[in-house]
């Protein structure tokens, strides 16, 4: 940042910040953090966190509201003159500045992952890894936010198009991947020079808080970046949504509340994107490598969140030539996955968010055994031991399960693998496609032809062909019919903070 550029306090009666002391008697600031400052909620009201996988008490947290989100959309609209007047270059600076504190930072910040979210270390350092990486991408892509000169029908007129930051942004995030849905939407707002207010979910506050003091450790200036945290998210996100001074909101969460929220930001036009829930078929042909279609639907099934992911696969087809083969495979080595907490070596897969996750998940399982499903693995509780102060469900492998049923047509959530068979390709795309949502996709086949068919009859955002990893920075990542509006990463995630602007300049004679 240049020297000379100045940033506005707001000088408000932002409330003594209280110490809050755990059993263990340590203290940790879990406050808010608005206006470059961590602060208590104006009620001075608390709410908790808890380890889903030992109902332990993992830390207090300021319980913010109207009030507080009030207070940071305006810190955040004095901050964003400045902030977008100085050159993209200097901005991802900061950015830069903020990975490279978080890189420092992985090891401490997902062990926050594991105490709020429950997934295994190894996998939240991932995701923690996974998340920086958008300060990196976005911190270069700040730069090329290209305008355009554009050839005039008339001689004496001059034309050109150029985009400048859209203004306040306010982002709402899940607790399935708490830093990472965090930071695809921070970095790129933050490369257009927007400002932003963000609520994380009630379940994960830990982590982004720790982002936010990441990024204020990078010299992200106060306003900029603010967190409101709270045990109810309707005060935070109706004053989010009322706020003339918010220009976009930004949310990632379930199809549900997406579309609560569109209804809303209707009313003012809103500028919005979504990132919504998914029901990702996995269609393995009968030419493929099956043992890396076993691993990776293994993979994509259980190994991210323990299911419990947006672009998880919810749908299994199998060519039927292969359909033995491959459910033999993929029950022995789903039988070897270890469920525990995300602290203990070699674990697998964690516990699920939190009760009422669990009933939900089993509640699908019950349904599609009531209605003639074969149980071929799990379709259980684990509570027994070590489980027992947790929300852990056994690894489960349906059968004989069928496409209209809920299990096929809802988001399942949990580690459960309905696997189906198919006879043609046509009748795979149709049966893929035949959902509301359109996040991921997978296809396994060695036929070029048919890669090249399927991949785009298939009515996904994500389309993976012989691959399971997901997405990377580099590209745009959302979903098509309700499973979103809009994309994060790529060169187009930072489109999604820009408005275009359309400069006619008529030539002195
Ligand atoms: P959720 O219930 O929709 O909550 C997401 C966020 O919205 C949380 O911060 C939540 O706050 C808030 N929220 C909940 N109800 C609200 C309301 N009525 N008005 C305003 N805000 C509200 O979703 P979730 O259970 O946290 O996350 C799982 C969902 O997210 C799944 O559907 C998953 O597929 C989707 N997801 C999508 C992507 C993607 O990239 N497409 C990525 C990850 C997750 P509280 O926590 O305080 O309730």
């Amino acid at each position: 940042m240049s020297s000379t550029t100045t940033w506005v306090g707001l000088n408000r009666n932002i409330p003594k910040v209280k110490t809050i002391r755990l059993a263990n008697g340590r203290e940790k600031s879990h406050k808010m953090y608005i206006d470059g400052q961590w602060v208590s909620a104006d009620t001075e009201k608390t709410f908790k966190v808890h380890n889903p996988a030992t109902g332990a008490l993992v830390a207090k947290i300021a319980d913010g509201g109207e009030f507080e989100t009030k207070q940071a959309i305006n810190s955040a609209d004095l901050a964003f003159k400045t902030w977008a007047e100085i050159s993209a270059k200097e901005r991802g600076q900061i950015l830069k500045k903020a990975r490279q504190i978080m890189s420092e930072r992985v090891d401490e910040i997902a062990r926050l992952v594991v105490l709020e979210n429950g997934k295994p270390f190894a996998e939240a350092k991932g995701e923690v890894n996974f998340a920086l990486g958008y300060f990196d991408w976005f911190a270069e892509e700040a730069r090329r936010a290209y305008g355009s000169l554009v050839p005039s029908p008339s001689t004496n007129k001059r034309l050109w198009v150029q985009s400048q930051p859209l203004g306040v942004v306010a982002a709402i995030t899940p607790w399935n991947f708490p830093a990472a849905m965090i930071v695809r939407k921070i970095a790129p707002a933050l490369a257009a020079g927007c400002t932003v207010v963000l609520k994380p979910a009630e379940q994960t506050p830990l982590t982004a808080l720790a982002i936010a003091q990441v990024c204020h450790d990078a010299g992200v200036p106060p306003g900029v970046l603010n967190v409101v945290v709270g045990s109810n998210p309707i005060p935070i996100s109706e004053e989010m949504l009322n706020n003339p001074k918010v220009k976009k909101i930004g949310f990632t969460g379930s199809t549900e509340v997406g579309k609560l929220l569109m209804a809303k930001a209707a009313k003012s036009l809103k500028r919005v994107s979504f990132e919504l829930g998914g029901n990702a078929p996995f269609i393995v042909f009968d030419d493929a490598d099956l043992e890396a279609a076993v691993d990776d639907a293994i993979a994509i099934k259980y190994l991210r969140v323990g299911g419990q992911s947006c672009i998880c696969a919810n749908r299994i087809y199998v060519q039927q030539t292969i359909a033995q083969k491959f459910v033999t495979a993929f029950v022995a080595k789903t039988k070897k996955l270890k469920i525990g907490s995300g602290f203990k070596a070699g674990v697998h897969c964690g516990p699920l968010i939190n009760e009422t996750a669990r009933k939900k998940v089993h509640r699908l399982v019950e349904d599609a055994v009531a209605r003639g499903a074969e149980v071929a693995l799990g379709a259980n509780y684990l509570s027994e031991g070590d489980y027992a102060q947790g929300s852990f469900y056994a690894p489960t492998v349906l059968l004989k399960v069928e496409d209209l049923w809920p299990i096929c047509q809802e988001e399942v959530f949990g580690p459960v693998a309905s696997i189906m068979t198919f006879q043609s390709e046509e009748e795979v795309i149709r049966r893929a496609n035949n959902t509301n949502y359109g996040l991921a996709s997978y296809l396994y086949t060695r036929d070029l032809g048919r890669v090249v068919r399927v991949s785009e009859a298939l009515e996904y955002g994500l389309i993976g062909v012989n691959d399971a990893a997901g997405y990377t920075h580099e590209i745009p990542f959302g979903g098509v019919k309700e499973s979103g509006l809009g994309r994060e990463g790529g060169k187009q995630g930072l489109e999604e903070y820009l408005e275009v602007k359309s400069i006619v300049m008529n030539l002195p004679h």
